[in-house]
């Protein structure tokens, strides 16, 4: 049999970063842990390294990186532990890896996943926000190095799942009409509206159907987390906004589906877990096992179908604006949304004003083009600045 393929986990610490170990423990034979990395929780780093023993651990900084590596070579292990996001960059477009899990939250995951892209590795992406804030560059670079793209977010693996294998010929010239992107509807999908005003943290993240990352948990609650896949799918699958339609099904057991022009609609269904995404992406074209419980039909009896409300989802609607706006308008987007959500996790910040935030900074800053990478951390950097500038005039 041949060599193991060789696996980068970046955000191994987080939720992907878990189910993706699960994963890949499931299958020694097929995949061994090439590194890991983290950006806090160094103890749970520590015992991730000890259980798959990497080449390499990427920590953020050399205090951190120092009393690691103590503690690695203290358990016998021979990891190597680098710093920052050069560290991060190094162990994405390694000679020897096969694949790249991307899964850091947010803009700092852009620079390794780029890293790994340009060195043409099997991208398996969840780090939806690098592709949201450099879209037209991220596919550009994909095409340069013929790097294997693979979504891991649950709705783009169940389109690309669901799509013909050709469908980079363009999504008219194989006969598809639209994408039917599904959404929970989070775990505010029923409140009374103007109990939005005093939900806390804990309420928003707690989803109805899904565990994930609190970044990520808020972004469902908002809706925004379906605008960021909106622009993920239009990059993902060459459509146009006006291409991809948001259905909320509260059950999140169709994970989206495929509309195509005879009338024939393509969906594909699982549990909601994670585990099954990774799998199809680290084993495609093949399958393997995922650890993942069959669909009982039965104990579901029902699917439910709905029409995302946009008063109720402001977040949905800024960001179909950002995507058919395009250029700098999604990038921006993103850091204003990222902003927004850190401040609503330490509470400095009411839940309606994530909207609130975003809102103004798209008005206040004319979209611009982003045709090289500086461009893009440029319009990130001014939505950052008065995104915090929204916060300073508020008081908060
Ligand atoms: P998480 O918060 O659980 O984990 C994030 C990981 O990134 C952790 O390992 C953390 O240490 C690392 N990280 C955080 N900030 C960093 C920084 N500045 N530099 C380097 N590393 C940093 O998040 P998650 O839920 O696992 O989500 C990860 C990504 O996957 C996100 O982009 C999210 O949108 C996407 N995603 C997640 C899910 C899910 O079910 N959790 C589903 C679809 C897509
Ligand atoms: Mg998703």
């Amino acid at each position: 049999m041949s060599r193991p393929q060789q696996i980068t986990v970046l955000g191994a610490t987080g939720s992907i970063g878990l189910s993706t170990l699960d994963v890949i423990a499931r299958h020694p034979q097929r995949y061994q842990v090439f590194a890991l990395s983290g950006f806090s929780r160094m103890a749970e780093l520590l015992a991730l390294c000890v259980r798959h023993a990497p080449r390499f651990a990427v920590v953020p900084e050399a205090a951190a990186a120092g009393s690691l590596q103590d503690d690695l070579r203290a358990a016998g292990l021979q990891t190597r532990v680098l710093v920052g996001e050069e560290g991060l960059c190094q162990v994405a477009a390694d000679p020897e890896v096969d694949a790249v899990m991307a899964a850091i939250v947010g803009a700092a995951g852009l620079r390794p996943t780029l890293a790994a892209v340009e060195a043409g590795k099997k991208i398996l992406l969840a780090n939806k926000e690098a592709l949201v804030m450099s879209g037209a560059l991220f596919m550009q670079a994909v095409r340069k190095s013929g790097s294997v793209l693979l979504p891991i977010d649950s709705e783009h693996n169940a389109i690309f799942q669901c799509m013909p294998a050709d469908f980079s010929r363009g999504l008219s010239n194989v006969g598809v009409r639209r994408i039917l992107l599904t959404a929970s509807g989070g775990p505010f999908r029923q409140t009374p509206l103007n109990e939005l005003q005093d939900v806390s943290p804990e309420q928003a993240c707690a989803h109805p159907n899904w565990s994930m990352g609190r970044k990520i948990s808020v972004d469902s609650a908002s809706m925004m987390n379906k605008g960021l896949e909106l622009i993920e799918a239009c990059w993902l699958f060459d459509a146009k906004p006006s291409q991809v339609e948001v259905v909320i099904h509260p059950q999140s057991v169709i994970h989206s589906l495929v509309d195509y022009v005879d009338g024939s609609v393509l969906a594909q269904l699982g549990n909601p877990d994670m585990r099954t995404p990774i799998a199809n992406a680290l084993a495609w074209p093949e399958r393997i096992d995922s650890g993942v419980a069959p669909l009982d039909l039965f104990a579901i009896a029902r699917l439910d179908f709905q029409a995302p409300d946009e008063q109720r989802f402001p977040c949905l609607r800024l960001a179909r604006q950002a995507a058919e706006a395009g250029n700098s308008a999604p990038a921006m987007l993103n850091a204003a949304n990222e902003v927004a959500v850190s401040a609503f996790l330490e509470r400095r910040i009411r839940y309606p004003e994530i909207a609130s935030i975003i809102a103004e900074v798209l008005s206040l800053e004319p979209v611009v083009a982003v045709d090289e990478l500086d461009a893009v951390f440029a319009a990130d950097a001014k939505a950052r600045a008065l995104a915090e500038q929204w916060l300073s005039r508020n008081g908060r």
